[in-house]
């Protein structure tokens, strides 16, 4: 049976690259890992934050355009972004998230504390303390290694038909259902990061895709042989799979499943030091060899963006 390890990386919409930039890198801490443009519209960024090494499970990418109207949280998309702190930070971030005035709420679910609040664009974020993953050794402004984000603790799907999510989430990505409560079905997957999926049983309203929404969520794959066979896998189950795409730090296969969540099963080689080394990832506008010869243009056209401290965080 096919299993994925987890959540590889979540893709989301938002209207402005800096302020994009200021939250999560500013704000949360994350590492600004790769700054690219959108291979589908190249007038537009991609950008990717995550741990210190970009691993697979910590990584949350962005099209931050600015005309891009404004979407709806609801049924068809992933409604919670869930991250996960080390054991005794939550405190850390209560006080943290209050300095820079964003209104946080504490709630309980599966026995846990979860801390919620939202981006600058709308996006529901939650962080939640477990002893679980790899140290992220990354540091920025106020916020040092020991309290740093470790990458996803998983998500809650706001799915238009709950029962289908769970059919495929079982029988296609291989997570096992282990629990209910209240409103929430919880699945775990099997490794040590992005392995916490909960599917919302009653969303309100319809999604609308748009700026403070999520676009996509991809699942892991460990290489291009193992997401060969899951595309096969679904189109034995009856679902339409994209063919293999390019992504050039990973390659992927789309498809939406039946609670009208888009779902991308995405491998784990490369990565995103296949382009520049480890130590500047970010730094650089990096472009696809197909791009190249628009670099100035594309680098004219762009917003200037930059990873910067935040006043008072210095
Ligand atoms: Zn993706």
């Amino acid at each position: 049976m096919q299993k994925t390890s987890g959540i590889h990386h979540i893709t989301a919409m938002v209207n402005d690259a800096q302020r994009n930039i200021d939250f999560y890198a500013g704000v949360l801490g994350l590492r600004l890992i790769k700054k690219t443009i959108n291979f589908d519209r190249p007038e537009v960024y991609h950008l990717y934050f995550g741990n210190e090494m970009g691993e697979p499970g910590t990584v949350i990418t962005f099209f931050p355009w600015e005309k891009q109207i404004k979407g709806r949280i609801g049924q068809g998309q992933v409604g919670v972004t869930s991250y996960l702190i080390p054991k005794g930070s939550f405190p850390f971030w209560e006080n943290r998230l209050k300095k820079f005035n964003i209104e946080t709420h504490v709630s309980n679910r599966f026995g846990e504390k979860y801390l919620s609040f939202q981006d600058p664009d709308g996006l529901l974020l939650e962080l939640v303390e477990r002893e679980e993953g790899p140290i992220n050794s990354w540091s920025f402004g106020g916020v040092q290694a020991e309290n740093a984000i470790i990458g996803f603790g998983g998500a809650i799907l706001y799915s238009a038909q709950p029962h289908k999510t769970t059919e495929v989430l079982e029988n296609v990505m291989g997570l096992e259902c282990i629990g209910q409560e209240g409103d929430f079905l919880r699945f775990k997957a099997e490794g040590h990061i992005g392995n916490t999926v909960d599917i919302q049983l009653n969303p309100t309203v319809r999604g609308l895709m748009g700026a403070g929404t999520v676009h996509h969520i991809a699942w892991r794959a460990k290489d291009e042989e193992d997401l060969l066979r899951w595309r096969s896998l679904l189109q034995d189950k009856g679902y339409y799979p994209t063919e293999i795409r390019e992504r050039n730090y990973f390659k992927a296969v789309y498809f939406h499943e039946e609670g009208g969540i888009l779902f991308e099963i995405a491998t784990d080689p490369p990565g995103f030091s296949v382009d520049e080394p480890v130590t500047e990832l970010g730094e650089k506008l990096m472009l696809p060899s197909w791009l190249e010869s628009k670099r100035e243009e594309l680098e004219e056209t762009l917003p200037p963006v930059e990873v910067r401290v935040l006043e008072g965080d210095k």
